[in-house]
């Protein structure tokens, strides 16, 4: 079932002589991670607003969990939203309610019972790891602390899609790597994720779904992408990040193995020496890194200097779609919420 379907969606700005999404269509389905790349300016952030209900395009059509966003009053959009939950670089907590009570807060204007309320809340909060900070405030958090708050509050009314707009964004590598996992678990229990990001080292290491813009075009869109093609785009991450993404990636991935109970493809030492790559590299700084080969990781990636066509040398590791085969196979997707039983659960209906 398609959770998002955009039609031929152009978006102008009031004032911008050149569109900001020019002609984009896609889909995508109920389960997926699809990482939504391309330079500062390619529409990423249009893109997800629209998703949103936040803005509506110029032309063209979004559908979202069964509905056309254009006929949907403007009375129904926080019904809407109740199943589409949203993360930000900037995090966007309120500064003076508390860790409970930012969690709290959307359930409170929604008109959520006080019984529910109380249940939701620590429950979100447990499953980003913070069932012990619910009284803290926001600035005695550290950012990445911060920013699973803002997950849990996203995530509080079960939504079925999560939006993240460049969620590491603010952060730095150890904990985007932290974020990136949690991203990657709240995906394996079911929620469909569409991520805005930066980061070529998670893209590459994840082996998910890529749609590229530039411009407001869409370039291209991969069923196991990498962050850059061959179109050497300027902004790769520096290898530092890189590596710990990719160490990242790979956790995340063990850790799903083995929540589902799936014998490991990925070894502690294989995350080592993804770590350990980045180190090195950040070390090499722009100098070009000699290749090492790594059995069950691929190579890890070079230093690429600028200027010159960034092309992707690791070889495919779909360790996640692996992992997926296997969750189907053992009839685990209804037990994850993976399955479609729910299909006509489609959103808000009143
Ligand atoms: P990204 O998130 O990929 O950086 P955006 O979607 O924010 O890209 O922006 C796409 C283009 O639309 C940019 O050229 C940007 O300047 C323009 N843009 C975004 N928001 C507005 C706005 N509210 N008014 C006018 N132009 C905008
Ligand atoms: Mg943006």
């Amino acid at each position: 079932m398609a959770m998002i379907r955009f039609e031929n969606v152009t978006k102008r700005y009031r004032g911008t002589a050149k569109p900001a999404l020019d002609r984009v269509s896609f889909e995508v389905l109920r389960g997926e991670f699809v990482f939504l790349v391309g330079a500062s300016g390619s529409g990423k952030s249009s893109c997800l607003r629209l998703i949103l209900r936040e803005d509506t395009p110029s032309s063209g059509n979004v559908m979202v969990l069964g509905r056309d966003l254009r006929t949907l009053a403007n009375r129904k959009v926080p019904y809407f939203r109740r199943h589409v939950g949203a993360v930000f670089q900037d995090f966007r907590l309120l500064p003076n309610k508390t860790v409970f009570q930012n969690v709290a807060f959307t359930l409170q204007v929604i008109g959520s019972s006080r019984a529910f309320i109380r249940q939701a809340v620590p429950e979100a909060l447990n499953l980003v790891g913070l069932g012990d900070k619910q009284k803290r405030m926001p600035h005695e958090l550290s950012g990445g602390e911060q920013q699973r708050v803002a997950i849990a509050r996203a995530l509080v009314n079960r939504p079925q899609v999560l939006l993240a707009d460049e969620p590491t964004g603010n952060l730095d590598p150890a904990t985007s790597i932290d974020i990136m996992q949690l991203l990657a678990r709240i995906n394996a229990n079911g929620t469909t994720i569409v991520m805005a990001t930066h980061e070529a080292g998670f893209v590459d290491q994840m082996q998910r779904r890529v749609i590229e813009l530039r411009g407001g075009v869409m370039l291209r869109d991969e069923r196991h992408g990498r962050y850059s093609d061959t179109s050497g785009l300027p902004q790769l991450q520096p290898e530092q990040i890189r590596g710990a993404a990719a160490a990242a990636a790979l956790t995340a991935v063990l850790e799903l193995q083995r929540e589902v109970g799936i014998e490991p493809t990925v070894t502690d030492a294989a995350i080592a020496t993804a770590s350990a790559n980045g180190v090195a590299d950040a070390v090499a700084s722009s100098a070009p890194v000699p290749p090492s080969h790594s059995a069950g990781t691929g190579e890890p990636q070079h230093a690429t200097p600028e200027g010159q066509e960034a092309r992707p040398r690791t070889q495919p590791v779909p360790l996640v779609d692996r992992a997926e085969a296997d969750v189907a196979e053992l009839g685990l997707a209804d037990r994850l919420g993976l399955g479609g039983s729910q299909d006509d659960e489609v959103g808000p209906t009143s």
